[in-house]
Formats: C-alpha cells, sequence, structure tokens
C-alpha cells in the first residue's frame, strides 16, 4: 500500500481522539450524587466506599501519591513512541521503571506491539474494537476475545475498560460487569480537591452506586447502579487559575489555561503542578496523565508536535517525581495497592509494584512478545484498512464486534499458530510449537525491584537529595547526617 493510502486512513482516528474526554465544569454534586455507604459493611478488599479519605484508615503521610498514566486508542509503533518518551527514562522509588495502562482500541491496533507492550509488564484495557461510546456488548466483548487470540493477552490479565469520548450509561457499568471485569475508568473526579463538595473519591466498589458523573450521565447515582465489587476508578482532572470552572481532565497541554485563546506550556505546567500539590499536601487522591499519545507523538507522520509540549510533560513528572513516596502507575497497579493498603514502609511487600522480567534465553527463537526472541517469526497480516503483525496467525478476515476471532489462514506449507491456552503465561507460550517453555507451575520471573520498606524507608530517585539534612548514597537510600 502506498504510504499515504495508510495516513489517510489513520486520519478518522485522530480526529476522533480530539473530542475525546472534555468536561466544563462539575459533573457531580452531593445532592445530585444522594450517595451512602457504611464502612462498618462495606470493607477491603471486595468493597470500599467512595470517600476522599485514603482507603484502610491510612493517615495521608503514610500514603503514597500515585500518578496513574494511561493512554487511550490504537497502539502502533508511534503511539509507544510517544508514551517512551515519558516513561522510559524514569524510575519508580524501588528502581523499576513505571508502567502505565493503554485502553486500547482495535481499528488501526498493530497486535504484536500489544504483545510486547503486554510482556513489558504494562496493563492492556479495554476501549471497545471500533472505538464507540455507550457500546453494546460486542463491542465490549470483541474487544477482549480478539486481544485475546490475536495478542495473547490472558482473559484474566484483561481487567479494566474506558468508554470511548467518556460516553458510558449504567448499561455499560452492567455489561462489563456481567464480562467480569474489574473496573471502569470513565467518570470524571470534577471539583478540586480543596473545595468542599469535591468528588475526587478514591476508587470505590459500586455496592452502592456511582458517585461521581451524577449530572452528567444519565441513570447514576443516588444508589445505582448496585455493582457489587465491581471498582469504578475516577479520572482526576486538573483545574487552571478558574478552579472549579478551570477544570482540564484529558490531554491537559491541548488545552488554553485561564481561558486564554492560545496554549501556553507554561501556564498550563504551572496548575498541573499546582493540582498535584493541592492532592500531595491533602489527603493525597492519585492523580492522572491521560493521555492520548498520538498528539505528542513524534513520529506519526504529517502530525507537527511542539518540543516545547513534550518537554513540559517531562518538566512535570521530574518535579513530581523529585518529592518522596511519588509512584507512577498504571490502574492496575493502583487498585492492587486500593484493595490492599499498607503503608509506605511497606510497600516493597506488594507484589502488584515489583518489576517482574521473564528469565527467557536471548538466544531462543519463540514468538513470545519479546523483540529479540520474535524476530523474523510473525505473521503479516496484509489487510487493506489496517495491515498488522501476530504472533498468532493471521485471521482470514478483519476481526470485527460480530466476528471477532475469525478462523485462521494459514499459508501454504505453514501450519496454525496455537493460540495462548489458560495455563501458560505469554512470554512462555510458544504459537508455533504449541508449546509451553516454562516447566514449573510458577513460570520463571526474575525480581528486578530494589527492596523498599522499614530497613529502608524514605527511597526515592536518584535525583532527589537537596534537603540539607541528608545524604543521598549511589542507591538513592536517604541517610540521615
Ligand atoms: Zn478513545
Amino acid at each position: 500500500m502506498h504510504p499515504w493510502t495508510l495516513l489517510l486512513a489513520l486520519l478518522p482516528a485522530l480526529v476522533v481522539a480530539q473530542d475525546d474526554g472534555t468536561i466544563n465544569g462539575p459533573t457531580s454534586s452531593a445532592s445530585a450524587a444522594g450517595y451512602s455507604c457504611d464502612p462498618n459493611t462495606c470493607k477491603l478488599p471486595t468493597c470500599n466506599c467512595a470517600s476522599t479519605s485514603p482507603p484502610g484508615g491510612l493517615s495521608p503521610s503514610e500514603v503514597p501519591q500515585f500518578i496513574v498514566f494511561t493512554a487511550d486508542d490504537a497502539v502502533q509503533s508511534y503511539t509507544l513512541d510517544a508514551v517512551n518518551q515519558f516513561l522510559a527514562q524514569r524510575k519508580n522509588p524501588n528502581g523499576c521503571q513505571p508502567k502505565m495502562t493503554y485502553f486500547t482500541s482495535l481499528n488501526y491496533t498493530n497486535y504484536t506491539l500489544v504483545t510486547d507492550w503486554y510482556v513489558a509488564g504494562n496493563e492492556i484495557a479495554d476501549h471497545t474494537m471500533t472505538h464507540v461510546g455507550s457500546p453494546p456488548a460486542d463491542e465490549i466483548n470483541g474487544n477482549l476475545i480478539a486481544l485475546n487470540a490475536l495478542a495473547g493477552i490472558p482473559m484474566e490479565a484483561i481487567k479494566g475498560f474506558r468508554a470511548p469520548y467518556l460516553n458510558y450509561t449504567p448499561e455499560t457499568l452492567q455489561l462489563l460487569k456481567q464480562a467480569e471485569f474489574t473496573y471502569d475508568s470513565s467518570s470524571s473526579a470534577s471539583i478540586p480537591v480543596t473545595d468542599p463538595g469535591t468528588d475526587a473519591y478514591w476508587p470505590y466498589t459500586l455496592d452502592n452506586g456511582m458517585a461521581n458523573d451524577c449530572l452528567a450521565v444519565e441513570g447514576l447515582c443516588k444508589g445505582q447502579p448496585k455493582l457489587p465489587g465491581f471498582w469504578e476508578i475516577p479520572m482526576y482532572a486538573y483545574f487552571d487559575d478558574r478552579g472549579v470552572n478551570g477544570p482540564h481532565l484529558m490531554d491537559p497541554w491541548l488545552d488554553t489555561a485561564n481561558g486564554a485563546s492560545t496554549v501556553n506550556d507554561t501556564a498550563t505546567l504551572v496548575y498541573m503542578k499546582n493540582t498535584f500539590t493541592a492532592h500531595y499536601t491533602g489527603n493525597r487522591q492519585p492523580i492522572g496523565l491521560y493521555t492520548h499519545p498520538i498528539h505528542v507523538s513524534k513520529t506519526y507522520p504529517g502530525v507537527v508536535v511542539s518540543q516545547s509540549t513534550i518537554d513540559m510533560i517531562n518538566a512535570f513528572l521530574d518535579w513530581a517525581q523529585e518529592q518522596q513516596n511519588v509512584w507512577i502507575v498504571s490502574n492496575e497497579q493502583l487498585l492492587a495497592w486500593v484493595q490492599n493498603p499498607v503503608p509506605v514502609s511497606q510497600l516493597g511487600n506488594l507484589d502488584a509494584l515489583k518489576c517482574l522480567t521473564p528469565q527467557v534465553e536471548a538466544t531462543l527463537q519463540i514468538c513470545n512478545g519479546i523483540p529479540q526472541n520474535e524476530a523474523g517469526l510473525l505473521s503479516h497480516c496484509d489487510f487493506p484498512d489496517f495491515p498488522f503483525y501476530t504472533c498468532y496467525g493471521c485471521p482470514s478476515v478483519e476481526p470485527t464486534p460480530e466476528n471477532p476471532n475469525p478462523p485462521q489462514q494459514v499459508p501454504t506449507g505453514q501450519n496454525a499458530r496455537y493460540r495462548l491456552p489458560a495455563n501458560c503465561s505469554t512470554p512462555f507460550w510458544d504459537p508455533i510449537a504449541g508449546d509451553c517453555i516454562c516447566t514449573s507451575s510458577t513460570c520463571a520471573f526474575t525480581d528486578d525491584s530494589r527492596p523498599i520498606g522499614v530497613s529502608r524507608t524514605g527511597l526515592t530517585r536518584v535525583a532527589f537529595g537537596t534537603h540539607p539534612d541528608f545524604v543521598v548514597d549511589m542507591y538513592s537510600r536517604m541517610v540521615p547526617i
């Protein structure tokens, strides 16, 4: 295909993304919420009341400040390049590279990159197959089926959902619960944490209905919908000088600040820092960078990206990471901590925050989501709309919501590829031989995280260490002097 044909085919996705996720003012209020929840009966890990206080009765000083990093829409090399320019060079306090959540829609997605991104430790979540708001069941469930069949993502690993355009209904949440999703993250926290009526709740279960978006989505709140054990992770807005009247939710760097007529990265950075500080010095509700990476990709043909905007986002993260107990995480990592809210001194014990690297010989030729192993083994599925690569064999037709897992089209002289079974994890599955190369019941992963905890409290990143009462050793441990 001529490159320009491909570019034109991709443009609709770009246009779509620009309207995705804007709010203009409060989306909830206490009276619209009509929310009540009894913390004596609603208890972790399966139930959590919507609350502005940290889970588990912890005081804010014992609580990490989480920055959730998410990306939405198709997965392509240029969108992963965009994410990597913010995360690849960073470390969390335990020495691990931060992980993020990719809400994946499948039109224009290159399936093998989804496999690679997952095997590298990131969370793959559902954003419908063809990017439709208020989606029917086959758009939600087809995404699960196609990601499992063609990207080798275990069904149980796909825990989360975000509605395209953040356009969801009570029925959407019901469908997610029926399909055994763990959480939705489509709602907005639209009132600053410093306002008495803030709706910046920690993630909560819908045992007593929703408490966010009560003014924005019909049929929500006042106890509805009741979905016991199903979580809502609100998306926390930033606020400019106009406070509650100046919210910025997704891609704040594309917005103008303080009612100005043009984008001003300096002004954006100021209000992002101010909002972060309000969370950090308050109840430490999470904050998020909710991105459409295509807008900040330098490798997407034909799109001009401002280097100053990219630098501003990195400056924000640099500044945030200079403060203690700040973690950049995926939604599943955040939720793992909320369900088991250990104080910061015990974070080293939380498996979800560790970095676990699959132990696979570098020379082994196996189509497993590790680039050095799978080189030369990918199938190229040359569909005119959006060609893609996969380890799991090309389907005979493009996957659709009606037919998310079409029969394989097996090239002459080759055998069909074997899809991921339930009892083998992705980096150890050989789809060509149909063999699990991990022979133990718990597959071989190396823990690359640095021990943290009681004996090493105060760990933070290497660049930290300006406080005059401390020196920082080579492992970035803060030592009182
Ligand atoms: Zn989207």
